[in-house]
């Protein structure tokens, strides 16, 4: 299936885990996509693995936490493949493990920076474009954690649950414009993101808690991603979708 010929793809913190799994989907089926991340060598290696498989993309470094830097982007973006179709708004990180009374200042306004105002920042300059063009569709990544509480994780917690309100509000802002905006919740993906729980010996913990007991891969989740940008849901626009084996059905 190439439901993306002739489109243009945004995929940011598209040097890793869900972000790459996206960037790599979106190549096969021929979408040209813009692989944005702060990591360099790690977009880099995004764009190598999408050319080896015969797709069409571009790395642009970007800091999504960073007003400038998103406004680049999109630019770039344009200057290099003349329009913008789909957004994965996606770089994320979790912070440190605390709570609510010893989170710092300073991982908050980090946690905060990228995950929510980045998003922010990217359906900022990527609205305008794809209005210019009669229409897009955008996907946010929040978190199961953007749905329920999440003790350990207070700032991570807060910021997705503002992707959430971020993506309703957006939705509703663009839905007489062609564009809609949704988001994905995974949860429990094998991604590196994961890995630092999965180090400390906590996976079997983990799976523990899926009902469907294992682990998501990032490519259940960039399934997700491809079927929202595409014309399969073209009636669904401010929802949240979760990617959880059940985790929140309980
Ligand atoms: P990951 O750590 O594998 O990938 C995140 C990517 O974002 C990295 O390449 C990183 O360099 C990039 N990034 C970090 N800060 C950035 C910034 N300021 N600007 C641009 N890029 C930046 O993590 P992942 O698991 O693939 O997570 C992707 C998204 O999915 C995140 O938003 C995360 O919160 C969300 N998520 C993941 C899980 C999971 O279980 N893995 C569950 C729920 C939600």
């Amino acid at each position: 299936m190439k439901r993306f010929e002739g489109k243009v793809a945004l995929v940011t913190g598209a040097g890793s885990g869900i972000g790459r799994a996206t960037a790599l989907a979106f190549a096969r089926e021929n979408a040209k996509v813009v692989v944005a991340d702060i990591a360099v060598a790690d977009g880099e290696e995004t764009v190598r693995l999408i050319k080896e498989g015969g797709g069409e993309a571009v790395f642009i470094k970007a800091d999504v936490s960073r007003e400038s830097e998103v406004e680049s982007l999109i630019k770039a973006t344009i200057d290099t493949y003349g329009r913008l179709d789909c957004a994965h708004n996606n770089a994320g990180i979790n912070g440190d493990l605390d709570s609510v009374t010893t989170c710092t200042e300073e991982n908050w306004d980090r946690v905060m920076g990228i995950n929510l105002k980045g998003v922010w920042l990217c359906l900022k300059y990527e609205i305008p474009r794809m209005k210019k063009q009669g229409g897009g569709a955008i996907v946010n990544t929040s978190s199961t954690s953007g749905l329920v509480g999440a003790p350990g994780v207070p700032a991570y917690n807060a910021s997705k649950h503002g992707v959430a309100g971020l993506t309703r509000t957006a939705a509703l802002e663009c839905a007489k414009i062609g564009i809609r905006v949704n988001a994905v919740c995974p949860g429990t993906s094998r991604t590196p993101f994961l890995q630092r729980l999965i180090d400390a010996g906590l996976e079997d913990y983990i799976t523990g808690l899926v009902p469907v007991g294992r682990l998501g891969e990032p490519e259940e989740t960039a399934n997700t991603v491809m079927w929202l940008c595409s014309d399969e849901s073209s009636f669904i626009t401010g929802a949240m979708i979760t990617i959880d084996g059940g985790l929140t059905a309980q």
